[in-house]
Order: C-alpha cells, then sequence, then structure tokens
C-alpha cells in the first residue's frame, strides 16, 4: 500500500471582542436569555439599514498585522447569499474579493523546529444566529449571536501543514496571537474561536492533490487533533479500497471520536456574491494603520525570544510559557518577584499546571496568586522549606489560595536547623540500620549512603535541613 502524506488547510473564526454587533447596537456577549438581544438590523428585517463597527474593523486591521499580512486599502463587503434559518437576512455580509488582510504568515514550532505557514486571507464578517435541535422533532433558534463581528483567517494554497501536530501548532500560534493582541478571547469552548480543518491525503511524492473533505463542529484543541487524525486514516482506507474521497463537509462526533459526512459541499458560485450595496467600501489610510501599528503589544515570538534571551530557560519552555497571554503575564510576575526563572518556569508547568488540569482550572483564575507562587520559590531559596515540602505546600496553597508563609508557620513546616535535633535523628538511623552502615564504612559501597540520607529526610517528615543532614551523615561515616 503506498504511503500517504496529509495535506491540511485550516479556516479558523473568531468572534470580536467589542462592545456591541457588526452593524447596530446590540451588545456582543456571549450566552444570555435567548433572542433578548436583537434589534431590527440582526434580525434581517426589511428596510433595516447596517451601521460599520469601527472597532471590528480596527481588530481584523490589527490582527493582518500581526500576521504579517498586506492590508488591502480599499477593502470591500459583500453579499454571500444562502439560506437556513440561523440566518435572518438570507445572507450574510462577507468579503468576498478584496479582504482587508492577504498574503501573510505566522511561524509555528513543531519539534524543535521553526516552521512557516502562510495565510491567504483575514477578512470580515458577521456570525449567524445558533440552533438549537431538541429531542423528539422540535428546533428552535437564537438570534443573540447573529450579527457579532466574525473573523476569517484562511491558510494559503499550496497549504504548508502536513500533519495534525502542525495544525495544532498553527492553532495554538494563532489563538496566542489573537489574545495577546486581545481581539479574541480564544475560547474555543464557547464557540469564539472555531475551527474547520480542510483535509486531503495524497501519495508521498505526489505533485496533485487528493479531494478534501472540511471538518466542522471541532470545539476543542484535542477535537481538531483527532479530528484531523482520524480523517487522514479514513481517507487513506478508502483510497487503499479502491474508494474514491467525495468532496463533502463531515461533522465530528466527540463521543465517537469520529467524523461523519454532513452534506456535500457547495461550490462558490452557488453563494452568487456582489458588492454589498448597504455599505460603502473602506478607505483604510496609512494614519489609520500605522495607529494600529504604534499600539501593537509585545507578540508571542518576541516574548518568546525575550524570556530564552534574558531568563535563560528553554526554547521548548518558552514555547509554552508563551502560549497565552495570562500565562505569560503570570510567569513574568513570578519572575519579578522571586528573581528566580528558571524555577519559576518548573514549578509553573510542572506543579501548578498538574494541578491546573487537574481541577479544569484556567491559569486566569488560579486560586494561587503570582506573588504567593513567588513568596514560595524565595522561602525555598532561601532554605525555609525544602523541595519536597514545597510540593505539598503548592497544594495547600492550590485549595486554600492562602499566603505560603501562613501556611508554613500554622502547619509546622520550615525546615529543622537545629543541629542536635538532626544529630539525634542520624544517630537513631544508623542504629537502626547497621548492616547499611557496615556496607558503606567496611566495603566502600558509597552508593547507599543515599540510603541514610532518605531515612533521616523521611524520620524529619521531609523537613530536615538537607546540608545539615549531609553534613552529619559524613563525620558519622569517617568517625
Ligand atoms: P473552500 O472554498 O472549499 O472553503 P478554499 O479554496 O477556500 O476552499 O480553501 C480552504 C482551505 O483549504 C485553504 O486553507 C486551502 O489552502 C485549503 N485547501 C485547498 N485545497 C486543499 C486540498 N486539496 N487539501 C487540503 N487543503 C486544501
Ligand atoms: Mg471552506
Ligand atoms: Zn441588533
Amino acid at each position: 500500500m503506498p504511503e500517504y502524506e496529509p495535506v491540511v488547510g485550516m479556516e479558523c473564526h473568531a468572534e470580536l471582542l467589542t462592545e456591541s454587533k457588526m452593524f447596530c447596537g446590540c451588545k456582543n456577549e456571549f450566552g444570555g436569555e435567548p433572542n433578548t438581544r436583537c434589534c431590527p438590523v440582526c434580525l434581517g428585517m426589511p428596510g433595516s439599514l447596517p451601521v460599520m463597527n469601527k472597532k471590528a474593523v480596527d481588530h481584523v486591521i490589527r490582527t493582518s498585522l500581526a500576521l504579517n499580512c498586506t492590508i488591502n486599502r480599499d477593502a470591500k463587503f459583500d453579499r454571500k447569499n444562502y439560506f437556513y434559518p440561523d440566518l435572518p437576512k438570507g445572507y450574510q455580509i462577507s468579503e468576498y474579493d478584496f479582504p482587508i488582510g492577504v498574503e501573510g504568515y505566522l511561524d509555528v514550532e513543531v519539534n524543535g523546529e521553526t516552521k512557516r505557514i502562510h495565510i491567504r486571507r483575514v477578512h470580515l464578517e458577521e456570525d449567524t444566529g445558533k440552533l438549537f435541535h431538541v429531542v423528539g422533532d422540535e428546533s428552535y433558534v437564537d438570534l443573540n449571536r447573529s450579527g457579532v463581528p466574525l473573523m476569517e483567517i484562511v491558510t494559503d494554497f499550496p497549504p504548508d501543514i502536513h500533519s495534525a501536530e502542525e495544525s495544532r501548532a498553527y492553532l495554538t500560534k494563532l489563538r496566542a496571537i489573537l489574545t495577546y493582541i486581545g481581539v479574541c478571547d480564544g475560547k474555543m469552548e464557547e464557540g469564539s474561536l472555531r475551527c474547520e480543518p480542510n483535509v486531503s491525503v495524497r501519495v508521498v511524492g505526489s505533485e496533485t492533490f487528493g479531494t478534501k473533505t472540511e471538518i466542522k463542529n471541532l470545539n476543542s484543541f484535542r477535537a481538531v487533533y483527532k479530528g484531523i487524525e482520524y480523517e487522514v486514516e479514513r481517507q487513506a482506507e478508502v483510497l487503499d479500497s479502491g474508494g474514491k474521497i467525495a468532496q463533502e463537509t463531515r461533522g465530528w462526533n466527540d463521543a465517537k471520536q469520529i467524523t461523519f459526512s454532513q452534506r456535500s459541499k457547495e461550490v462558490e458560485q452557488e453563494y452568487r456574491y456582489f458588492p454589498e450595496p448597504d455599505l460603502v467600501p473602506l478607505e483604510i489610510t496609512e494614519e489609520w494603520i500605522e495607529g494600529i501599528r504604534a499600539s501593537m503589544p509585545e507578540l508571542p515570538d518576541a516574548r518568546r525570544a525575550r524570556f530564552i534571551a534574558d531568563y535563560g530557560i528553554t526554547s521548548y519552555d518558552a514555547t509554552l510559557l508563551t502560549d497565552s497571554r495570562a500565562l505569560s503575564d503570570y510567569y513574568e510576575e513570578v519572575v519579578k518577584e522571586s528573581n528566580d526563572p528558571k524555577s519559576a518556569a518548573n514549578w509553573l508547568m510542572g506543579d501548578l499546571m498538574r494541578l491546573l488540569n487537574a481541577n479544569s482550572g484556567e491559569i486566569g483564575t488560579c486560586p494561587i496568586r503570582a506573588s504567593h507562587l513567588a513568596t514560595m520559590l524565595r522561602r525555598i531559596n532561601d532554605g525555609t522549606i525544602s523541595g519536597k515540602i514545597a510540593k505539598t505546600l503548592i497544594e495547600e496553597m492550590y485549595t486554600t489560595g492562602n499566603d505560603p508563609d501562613a501556611i508554613i508557620e500554622e502547619k509546622g513546616w520550615k525546615t529543622v536547623k537545629d543541629t542536635g535535633a538532626i544529630q539525634a535523628m542520624v544517630e537513631k538511623v544508623f542504629a537502626e540500620n547497621p548492616a547499611i552502615v557496615a556496607d558503606i564504612k567496611e566495603k566502600g559501597l558509597v552508593q547507599k549512603r543515599g540510603f541514610l540520607v532518605g531515612q533521616v529526610m523521611k524520620a524529619s517528615q521531609g523537613k530536615a535541613d538537607p546540608q545539615e543532614v549531609n553534613r552529619l551523615i559524613d563525620a558519622l561515616l569517617a568517625r
């Protein structure tokens, strides 16, 4: 059987963070009592007219700049016509041939290497309403989302992405950029960031492309990864058994972890695109663009490079720590207050991430304040507590949200530095393990020394000062 190469194009939709909707004054907010945030414009009433939301255009220009795109100075809007119950107007206002941003790219890190993913376009459109299919045969529509500003970002052709891994890296980086520049909250679970991979396979070495399918309803990074893997596998099997791939849209069944055929793909002509007559084309001036460029915050790549250069952490750590703005802000605060960038990275990506994952928590609402984590690191470094105790301490900090100093005091977790007390413990451990002591002293089996250290630490419940323990053990062995 031939070996296949996956080919993936990504279409991502991001709901923009604005006060109001794209073409009316209704509130742009997630959820809410169904059909309470609507007006004649977003309900598609005949005779109502759209008024452009400038903030939404700002956001798309900002995103285009962050993605290294060229800005179309005379971008315009078009009608994309189709009928669906979640689209009361019968058309969506979108951008067809002159999108705001074109020909950009972003760089991703995969397996320690940097790869450039080219972007074809970044355009502005409006979101549809939401359909709810209730058990039985009833369906409901909620139009609160109708007319919410939506940005679409499409990767270039021929596609640069050739694995589920690269797709995930692309999506991770894109999400990081969008959240850094504050245009989207990046919440895939609330649908504010949605991603539709286009997947095909071709025989390795082939110059032509296979027929693609588009996967919808993926609402997590994991689903995107699994969906692409599944689809690649499925297409290879179809081809291997002499079948043909149908060009279609496929849904994702998260419970079964499979894709399934939804509908055959509509072709562009069916949308009957034409210029939106109710809106004038944009005139994006040099001043407008430069104003936005001047207010651009530090982007993930720059921050990542700075973390490596200034804090001496690995590129792997720096990549993970710059995944989201909230995470890198948190990290920098811990570094500033602890002066220990490497330990800060280790604790953040080790124990803190583990706690967050186990509790489905997020760094933005982490019960451990950055300043508290910094205090904990200082207490390890100044010898107040051991690293081992810190492992328990951080759990306690997570559940209580309390100040580590207060917890250490209350629990009596300070390191024991009292030489007399440690000496007594060392002597007790020696008395209880004569065979081991003899092996070390007489047979020179120094590797067994660690056992004695461990026993003393255990006797002290992890609180004995390790330096002192080592010193006293050596002294007693030398006797
Ligand atoms: P459609 O109009 O069907 O949505 P587009 O031409 O807009 O298709 O392409 C959508 C995405 O799919 C783009 O990122 C594009 O690069 C990618 N793409 C196009 N052809 C293929 C293919 N054969 N295999 C995988 N991806 C493809
Ligand atoms: Mg498409
Ligand atoms: Zn409205």
